[in-house]
């Protein structure tokens, strides 16, 4: 069992599989993309492979696959059966915004993938493009309807947005109410790539279960799982659940069992970090599984506290220019 240096269990490994995106969610990334990462500066799949195998032998339980959009990246299914393969991997997710999607739904299925998180801010055509700056949203929706045909578990990720999607919020409770999935509405984080002016958090998790409630004055609170990122409600007599993630206020740190890679190798320790150890690099370097392990065990026995104490490291350095597309969420 891996265990950090403040007592919290890691068990849950969340890997950047590319920056490259489909679409321009402006909460993510400027219009015109990011500066791509070159070829060579992306880890090959074998060498995410091995960073799995070693850290799922350490103690990972779960791996999320993220980017960008992993379906972006030439024979992603290649690697999601290697890693379904790996001995004491005990769960295999992805989190996807379902414009590629629906042709690998069935494999997914076969490879033992339970859950997809599918990002969608709205229900709207018309607001999914002012958002995304691209027309697919009629994809997504076949991919929210085909993972739900082969009995995929759905979480909805919305991130809540002042000016943008606010008038969506109660569409997206209405839609648990016939439709078995959890739609978890996210705070807006600085990640943006500079794509805009992130001008501090307009719509926090207080205010968010406000809104819910004035329109489903029953809502009912569920009991949150040990490590849950949000706060989970249900509506009497619907279907599916309702989440609130307050990523900006950053009150599950306290609990947090999740590590991350980046597309380029760069493992961290929390979501506001800059990165603590270049993967890549050490198994560039031709590094054996025992030094690479050794390396990964000294990072985790230094891990900040909190996403407020990695913020403040970071912005001594360099301040948050990062789309979150190099992150994976
Ligand atoms: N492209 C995939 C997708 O959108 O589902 C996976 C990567 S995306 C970076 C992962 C998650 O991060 C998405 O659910 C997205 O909504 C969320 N995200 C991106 N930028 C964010 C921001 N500035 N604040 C909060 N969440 C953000
Ligand atoms: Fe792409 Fe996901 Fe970022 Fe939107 S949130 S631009 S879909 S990586």
């Amino acid at each position: 069992m891996l265990i950090d240096n403040h007592g919290r269990k890691i068990n849950y490994l969340r890997l950047a599989v590319t920056d490259r995106c489909n679409l321009r969610c402006f909460y993510c990334m400027p219009e015109d993309g990011l500066n791509w990462l070159a070829r060579t500066e992306l880890m090959t799949y074998e060498e995410m492979l091995r960073s799995c195998a070693v850290l799922v032998k350490m103690g990972i339980e779960k791996i999320r696959i993220t980017g960008g959009e992993p379906f972006v990246r030439k024979d992603i299914m290649q690697l999601l059966t290697s890693l379904s393969n790996l001995d004491g991997l005990k769960e295999l997710t992805l989190t996807t915004n379902g414009v590629l999607t629906v042709p690998y739904i069935g494999e997914l299925k076969k490879l033992g993938v339970k859950s997809v998180n599918l990002s969608l801010d709205t229900l709207d055509a018309n607001r999914f493009f002012a958002i995304t700056r691209r027309d697919e949203f009629a994809n997504v929706m076949d991919t929210l309807d085909g993972l739900l045909k082969h009995d995929i578990e759905v979480k909805i990720n919305t991130v809540v947005m002042d000016g943008k999607n606010i008038d969506d919020i109660i569409p997206l409770v209405e839609l648990t109410k016939n439709t078995p999935v959890s739609v978890r509405f996210i705070e807006e984080m600085p990640f943006n790539g500079d794509g805009h002016n992130y001008s501090g958090l307009q719509w926090d998790y207080v205010h968010i279960l406000e809104k819910i409630r004035s329109r489903f004055p029953d809502i009912e609170k569920l009991i949150d799982s040990p490590n849950s990122t949000s706060y989970n409600y249900h509506i009497p007599g619907h279907r599916g659940s309702i989440g609130i993630i307050a990523a900006y206020s950053r009150t599950f740190c306290g609990t947090c069992n999740r590590i991350r890679i980046t597309p380029q190798g760069q493992l961290k320790n929390c979501l506001y970090d800059d990165g603590v150890l270049n993967i890549r690099d050490i198994i560039r370097s031709g590094a054996n599984d025992d030094q690479l392990q050794d390396q990964l065990l000294n990072a985790f026995s230094h891990r900040v506290k909190d996403g407020w104490e990695a913020e403040h490291n970071r912005f001594l350095k360099t301040g948050v220019h990062e789309s979150m597309a190099t992150i994976g969420g």
